[in-house]
C-alpha cells in the first residue's frame, strides 16, 4: 500500500499498511513529527513527515539524503535510532525511535543546571560525539534544540540535516560549507577558510556546556555582527556561580584558535568531566522532565536563546 498523505494530526492515518500515525508531537522547518505505532509489533516510534515539495523548492533534497545515510550509520545509545524510511510520491517519512522527555532546551528554558546534571548530559553527548567522529560524520548543528531526552535521563542526539562525512572534505582535508546556529558556531566556521569538523562540533559542545552551567549563552548580540566579533575573539566571561573546574573546561573548549582548542581525550581527562554522577542525580526524580510544548517553545527559543539557522552564508 502506498503511504498516506494525510497530515491531520486529529485523525490517525495508516502509513504503507505498517504505522498507525497519531498525534503531532512537534515541528520544525521542514518536517512534522507524530506518534506513531507500529502495527505489527505495537512499538511506538516518532514518524517524521518531510514534503518532498517544500525540500526540493530549497533545494535541501541533498540534505534530506545525507540525514538518513548519516542515521543508518551512527547506532548509539545516544544518538536518536532511525528505523526506517519510506517514500509516498509527495512526502519522505523516517520512522525513528520515539524520544518521551522533550529537548534539553526546554531544561535550560526554565533555569541553569546542577553541575552534576550538567555533567551526566554532557559525558553522554561527549560520548554520541566521540562515536560519530570515529566514523567519520561530523554533526555541525549541535545545540540544546537537537538534544532529546528519554525518560531515564538520557540524552539522545538527533538533527543530522546537516552533517557532513569525511567524504565532504575538500583537498586540504577541511570542510568549507558554511552552516549551523549562529551562537553555537565555531570561528572558524564562520571565517570561511576551511575547518576540521570534529573540532568545530567541540566548539559547539563547548556552547552547551556553558549554556547548561549558566543558562544563557556566552556569545550574544542583538548585532549578528558584534556576536561573530566575540565568538572570534573568544570573548565571553564565566559567571561566578561556575566552579574552577568547570570555568577550566568551558575555556578550553571555546578557545578560538582550533589547533589549541580540547580535543576528546583532553576533555575526558579534565577533572570536571571524570567526577562520577551520583546514582541520585541519575533517576528519574532528581531529572525532571518536560512535556513537549512545540508551538510555545519555538517562541520561546527565539527570543531566549538568540538562536536560528545560516546555512551557506
Ligand atoms: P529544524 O527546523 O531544526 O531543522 P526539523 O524540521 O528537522 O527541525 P526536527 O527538529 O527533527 O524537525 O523535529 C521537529 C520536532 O519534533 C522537534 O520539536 C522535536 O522535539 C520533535 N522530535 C524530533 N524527533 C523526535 C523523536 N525522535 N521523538 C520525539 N520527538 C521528536
Amino acid at each position: 500500500m502506498a503511504a498516506a498523505d494525510n497530515n491531520n494530526s486529529n485523525h490517525p492515518t495508516l502509513l504503507h499498511g505498517k504505522y498507525e500515525l497519531g498525534r503531532l508531537l512537534g515541528h520544525g522547518t521542514f518536517a512534522k513529527v507524530y506518534h506513531a505505532r507500529h502495527l505489527q509489533s505495537g512499538k511506538n516510534v516518532a514518524m517524521k513527515v518531510v514534503g518532498k515539495e517544500k525540500v526540493i523548492k530549497v533545494g535541501m533534497m541533498e540534505q534530506i539524503k545525507r540525514e538518513i545515510s548519516v542515521m543508518k550509520m551512527v547506532k548509539h545509545t545516544n544518538i536518536v535510532e532511525l528505523h526506517e524510511v519510506m517514500a509516498s510520491k509527495s512526502k519522505i517519512y523516517f520512522a525513528m525511535e520515539l524520544v518521551r522527555g522533550g529537548e534539553l532546551f526546554n531544561k535550560i528554558a526554565k533555569g541553569r543546571l546542577r553541575e552534576e546534571v550538567a555533567r551526566l548530559y554532557f559525558q553522554q553527548l561527549i560520548s554520541a560525539i566521540d562515536f560519530c567522529h570515529s566514523r567519520g560524520v561530523y554533526h555541525r548543528d549541535l545545540k540544546p534544540e537537537n538534544l532529546l531526552l528519554d525518560e531515564e535521563g538520557n540524552l539522545k542526539v538527533t538533527d543530522f540535516g546537516l552533517s557532513a562525512f569525511t567524504e565532504h572534505l575538500k583537498q586540504d582535508g577541511l570542510l568549507h560549507t558554511t552552516c549551523g546556529t549562529p551562537a553555537y558556531v565555531a570561528p572558524e566556521v564562520i571565517g570561511k577558510k576551511g575547518y576540521d569538523g570534529a573540532k568545530a562540533d567541540l566548539w559547539s559542545c563547548g556552547v552547551i556546556l556553558y549554556v547548561l552551567l549558566a543558562g544563557f549563552l556566552p556569545f550574544q548580540d542583538d548585532n549578528i555582527v558584534a556576536m561573530y566579533r566575540k565568538i572570534y575573539k573568544g570573548d565571553f566571561k564565566c559567571p561566578p556561580w561556575f566552579s574552577p573546574e568547570a570555568r577550566r573546561l568551558v575555556t578550553k573548549l571555546l578557545d578560538p584558535n582550533p589547533d589549541t582548542r580540547a580535543t576528546i581525550s583532553k576533555i575526558r581527562d579534565s577533572s570536571w568531566f571524570k567526577k562520577s554522577v551520583p546514582i541520585a542525580v541519575r533517576t528519574k526524580q532528581e531529572i525532571e522532565f518536560d512535556a513537549f510544548s512545540g508551538e510555545d517553545h519555538k517562541a520561546k527559543q527565539a527570543e531566549t536563546l538568540n538562536a536560528f539557522h545560516i546555512i551557506s552564508l
